[in-house]
């Protein structure tokens, strides 16, 4: 058997992370980060000099897309443990959707200051992991769905000032629209999104195949409820083939929301974590290299709700990322880690065992919807930089 080469990945992790946030009603109120790096651990996937403590992003480095008054608001809410009403109204923070909660501004520019970090590896010829970014929601003047901090935009602006262009590739089940909007007068930056169809999921408007950005920029491929993995698939690799041999980019930025997964509770996919898998190995084995031969790709945390789903999903894209093989059955530490987790949904606890065959599970592939088939077909036919 060939060895793998040995590993060039970055794990990017704050101790901060182990605090809940958010609060117990919400659905981000789960161990997300902490529970991967900790099932990672018990693993024995990861050494010492693999893992990054994550920094804090200043406000210069937030100031190129936020707002200062938003990063003030912010700043002051944490420091008054409270927020005004004007601020709730103007920057939409302290409701249900983008709450309140100790740490407020210094765990999501912690996270930020991470995904840049992520970045950063990636230019010293390694490939970055940021699990707790991803709040490709987030806009200039406003809090969005769960995402205070555009921590992607912070990580593409840190590649772009070294000289490179980025692909922006989004796989989380909502559509990337923060980052695209900051991108929209940007050729340098490529998006390409696949997601939940706006017109039954948030963000409920944009991101239609039609939606092809002022420079051409923008590639979005809306997918119907209940898509599977055949489907996904076969959808993925028809828009991919076409961007490597259509779309210059020098490098990749992954945000790998785990809501297409099938237990995902706010995703519609039914996406097996081997296929989520599968997406991140094509994206990491087909896109441009540093001098060392290793992807020039950083890869971001996002969506997920599930947090046995997205932890194990997590732990395989570090094995994939770190070039590691991990064992098909889980060690007893990590099903001990799991099973603590005070979840009610747990109803694929008989699943552990077999999680990490590399084997697609039949029962996610149910052919290909005509549906979904015309939406691609329309896709590569209308978009003006796929068309050709
Ligand atoms: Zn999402």
């Amino acid at each position: 058997m060939l060895s793998k080469p040995p590993s060039s990945a970055q794990f990017i992790f704050s101790d901060r992370y182990r605090k809940h946030s958010y609060g117990a009603n919400h659905p981000l109120g789960i161990p997300r980060v902490s529970l991967t790096y900790d099932l990672i651990q018990a693993f024995n996937a990861i050494t010492d000099s693999e893992v990054i403590n994550s920094r804090q992003a200043s406000i210069d480095e937030l100031i190129a897309f936020h707002t200062p008054e938003y990063l003030q608001a912010m700043q002051k809410s944490e420091d008054q443990n409270k927020i005004t009403d004007s601020y709730r109204k103007k920057h939409n923070i302290g409701n249900f959707e983008n709450p309140y909660f100790p740490g407020f501004f210094t765990t999501p520019a912690t996270a930020t200051g991470g995904s840049i970090q992520a970045a950063e590896a990636v230019l010293k010829g390694n490939i970055g992991f940021s699990p707790a970014g991803g709040m490709h929601h987030s806009m200039p003047d406003r809090a969005n769905g769960f995402c205070f901090l555009n921590d992607p935009v912070m990580a593409i602006n840190h590649l772009l000032n070294a000289g490179l262009s980025v692909l922006y590739v989004d796989i989380d089940a909502h559509h990337g629209d923060g980052v695209e909007f900051a991108y929209r007068h940007n050729p340098e930056v490529s998006t390409f999104s696949l997601h939940m169809d706006t017109g039954y999921a948030y963000p409920f408007k944009g991101g239609e195949i039609e939606c092809t950005g002022e420079y051409s920029n923008a590639i979005n491929l809306p997918l119907p409820k209940k898509t599977n993995d055949s489907e996904y698939e076969w959808a993925f690799s028809k828009v991919w083939e076409k961007i490597l041999s259509h779309v210059e980019f020098d490098a990749v930025v992954l945000q790998a929301g785990t809501d297409i997964l099938n237990p995902d509770p706010l995703g519609k996919f039914q996406i097996s974590t081997q296929q989520f898998l599968k997406t991140v190995e094509t994206i990491k084995s087909s896109i441009p290299s540093s001098e060392n031969a290793v992807s020039r790709l950083a890869v971001l945390g996002g969506g997920g709700y599930h947090p046995l789903s997205l932890s194990r999903c997590w732990l395989g894209v570090w094995a994939i990322l770190s070039n590691r093989q991990l064992p098909e059955q889980l060690p007893q530490a990590a099903i001990e880690l799991l099973r603590n987790i005070d979840w009610d949904m747990d109803e694929d606890e008989d699943y552990y065992p077999k999680f990490f065959q590399t084997r697609l599970d039949d029962a996610y592939r149910n052919g290909i919807r005509d549906e979904i088939k015309i939406r691609v077909e329309h896709l590569l036919k209308i978009h003006p930089r796929l068309n050709g």
